[in-house]
């Protein structure tokens, strides 16, 4: 015997209204008759072959007729509701009017297959903003902050012995410490990848719910560089070898840093390619954001963008007016796609929000994008995740680049000649 109240409410987002004294009861083996006999008054036989009525007793406040219908051998009884439907597309954050990037990739329409959270195995899907802190404690965030289960803060050690002492929330690659800096730019990177979504307070993320691991490492340093990825490639390595009881199932790195005019090819940097290449065979894509310049980097060189391996997503910034902006970089052969960079709106320490521009706004979206289509992603799609990560990451970058937006601006300077376009994504990874 189960009560279920406003079960649908919860799971389909609906704010509802209490209905007088009407019930929903799913009692296959009574009829209308019996129904009838308890004082019940059959409004409507909803789905006769199953058994489920709506019914109500005019004399029996609410509480009263579900407990009778529960005497009568109810399967499953619910208090009716008025069910308004609040569109998913327009969310009550504060600046949502201000957002004028995810309206510009689908998000609206891809809210209505899903807002983020777990995959269809129930397992959180994590990205690791590597970039230089984010401030956990903003309320826009903190409901969405990667918490390492195994650890406890601030007690020196190692509690669940992955190498990294009191690694609580991430890891900082300057420190070689778990103090994660709140950071203005990486704090503006996680809210564009996942700000609490339709809590009424500043804005809403790709992801309305996801798991931001902040790492602190983005440089021009190899080694902090390095140190950063690691622990990003160790939490995923961790989490398929327990089955999922260890570690983290970071899908997606965002990386919103680089050095202009270097060569991945260059002996110094060839280290970066070999890391995105280790992530990628463990399932994590790296979204990466190419030059601040208005350079062909196919010709000048640019790290991580101008990097061979496939598991980089490499991202310019296209303005309101669909064009690449002004001082944004391309390269037909190693910039993938465009995604708004111009004036996003986002968060920013001590619980503020402002606007940025630059690819590092636009790769974010991106790097959501990686997550949210895991969200959203069939049954078969999160299996292979488990069973074949690289070839899952391949799939998804695949689908990504496939179903981007064609504009005029990014032919013949981009792989895709498009823009990130969320909803046609969602689709074709929801029925993969
Ligand atoms: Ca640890
Ligand atoms: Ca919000």
């Amino acid at each position: 015997m189960s009560i279920i109240r406003n079960a649908l409410a919860t799971g389909l987002l609906l704010s509802s209204v209490a209905h007088a004294a009407d019930v929903i009861v799913k009692m296959p083996n009574l009829n209308q008759k019996s129904l009838s006999l308890a004082g019940f008054t059959v409004k409507e036989a909803l789905v006769p072959s199953l058994g489920i009525y709506l019914i109500s007793d005019s004399n029996k406040s609410v509480t009263a007729s579900l407990a009778a219908a529960e005497k009568l051998g109810a399967e499953g009884v619910m208090e009716n509701s008025k069910m308004q439907l609040r569109s998913r597309a327009t969310p009550n954050d504060a600046s949502w009017s201000q957002q004028w990037g995810p309206q510009k990739i689908g998000a609206a329409a891809a809210w209505d297959i899903g807002t983020g959270g777990n995959n269809t195995d129930g397992d959180d899907i994590v990205v690791a903003v590597v970039d230089n802190g984010t401030d956990i404690n903003h309320e826009d965030l903190k409901a969405n902050i990667w918490v390492n289960a195994g650890e406890i803060a601030g007690d020196g050690k190692d509690n669940d012995g992955n190498g990294y002492i009191d690694d609580v929330n991430g890891w900082n690659g300057y420190n070689s410490n778990g103090t994660i800096p709140a950071g203005m730019h990486g704090t503006h990177v996680s809210g564009i990848v996942g700000a609490e979504g339709n809590n009424g307070k500043h804005v809403a993320g790709v992801n309305w719910d996801v798991k931001i691991m902040p790492v602190a490492a983005s440089s021009g340093d190899t080694a902090v560089v390095l140190r950063g990825y690691n622990y990003v490639l160790e939490q995923k390595k961790a989490w398929l070898a327990s089955g999922g009881k260890k570690g983290a199932n970071v899908v997606s790195t965002n990386s919103s840093f680089g050095v202009d005019g270097a060569k991945c090819s260059e002996a110094q940097y060839k280290v970066w390619n070999d890391v995105y290449e280790a992530m990628g065979q463990v399932g994590i894509l790296s979204a990466a954001a190419t030059a601040n310049q208005a350079w062909d980097i196919d010709a000048t060189g640019d790290l991580p963008t101008s990097c061979e391996s496939n598991y980089i997503i490499s991202v310019t910034n296209t303005t309101k007016e669909d064009k690449i902006y002004r001082q944004a970089g391309w390269g037909k052969t190693h910039v993938d796609l465009g995604a708004p960079g111009t004036d996003v709106f986002s968060t920013v320490p001590g619980n503020q929000a402002r606007n940025l521009t630059g690819t590092s706004m636009a790769t974010p979206h991106v790097a959501g994008a990686v997550a949210f289509l895991h969200s959203v992603a069939s049954p078969a799609f999160t299996a292979l995740s488990k069973s074949q990560p690289a070839k899952a990451a391949a799939e998804l970058k695949k689908i990504m680049l496939s179903t981007v937006e064609p504009l005029a601006d990014l032919k013949g300077k981009t792989v895709s000649g498009g823009r990130l376009n969320l909803q046609k994504a969602a689709e074709q990874i929801s029925r993969y």
